[in-house]
């Protein structure tokens, strides 16, 4: 590591005979030794901050990537769950659905029920009877009855129905793979958070690398590609 030799010694602390004075340094030498020294000093300790700055930078990276993966489970965990209340909600309608045909059948049962047969015989016996009347009211208001209920049903039945294709398609769609417009990774949209993008917003230049001097950079950091895959840190785009 160090350059130069020392062929000569340095001066004691005592009167030096003057035979002897050839073995040692001149002073104009000591000081040529101590500059050697100062700059070779200089070299390791700027080697040594290189160092601490790599090191600073993956200790980073390392960061990064493990806030990234607890993100990514934290976000898929949170769609699951957000299906999952979907599917319930989807469950609950249809539970409702059955109940109100339930409803329905009881109505048109009570309507064909053998005491209204009655009734409408003996309306028919005493057919000048003003209870007539009131019958027929009763009948037209249950028939509306009825139909409020079949309108109701097809409505929920429609209702469901769109819930349910949107429930596929939603599925569908976060599952689907595609290709990120920055990173031009395949990602799947599930798993994307607002750190699963790491990409470059400038455009490529023909200038020297700042980090490692390839002869190609990303304008908006001054980097290539091998020194950073990415000076922004997003979402996938699709
Ligand atoms: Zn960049
Ligand atoms: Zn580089
Ligand atoms: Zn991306």
């Amino acid at each position: 590591m160090f350059s130069f030799s020392i062929s000569k010694f340095l001066k004691p602390d005592r009167v030096v005979p003057h035979d002897e004075e050839t073995y040692y340094m001149t002073e104009a030498e000591a000081k040529e030794l101590s500059v050697g020294f100062n700059q070779q000093l200089k070299q390791c300790s700027v080697q040594i901050e290189e160092f601490n700055n790599r090191n600073q930078s993956l200790k980073e990276k390392l960061l990064q990537t493990s806030k990234r993966n607890k993100k990514m489970q934290e976000n898929t965990a949170q769609k699951e769950e957000e299906l999952k209340h979907m599917e319930n909600d989807l469950i609950n309608r249809k539970q409702y659905l059955e109940q109100l045909e339930a409803r329905l059948n009881q109505s048109s049962q009570d309507i064909t029920n053998e005491n209204w047969k009655e009734d409408i015989e003996q309306a028919k016996i005493s057919i000048e009877n003003s209870s007539y009347d009131r019958l027929r009211t009763n009948i037209f208001s249950l028939l509306n009855h009825l139909k409020d209920l079949e309108a109701q049903k097809l409505s929920l039945q429609t209702e469901n129905e769109i819930i349910n294709k949107k429930i596929t398609e939603t599925k569908e769609k976060e599952y689907r793979p595609l290709e990120c417009k920055n990173c031009k990774s395949i990602f799947i949209p599930i798993q994307n958070h607002d750190m699963a993008c790491s990409y470059h917003p400038g455009k490529l230049k023909y200038y020297s690398c700042r980090g490692c001097g390839e002869d190609a950079y990303m304008n908006c950091c001054l980097k290539c590609k091998k020194c950073s895959e990415g000076c922004k840190i997003s979402h996938h785009v699709a």
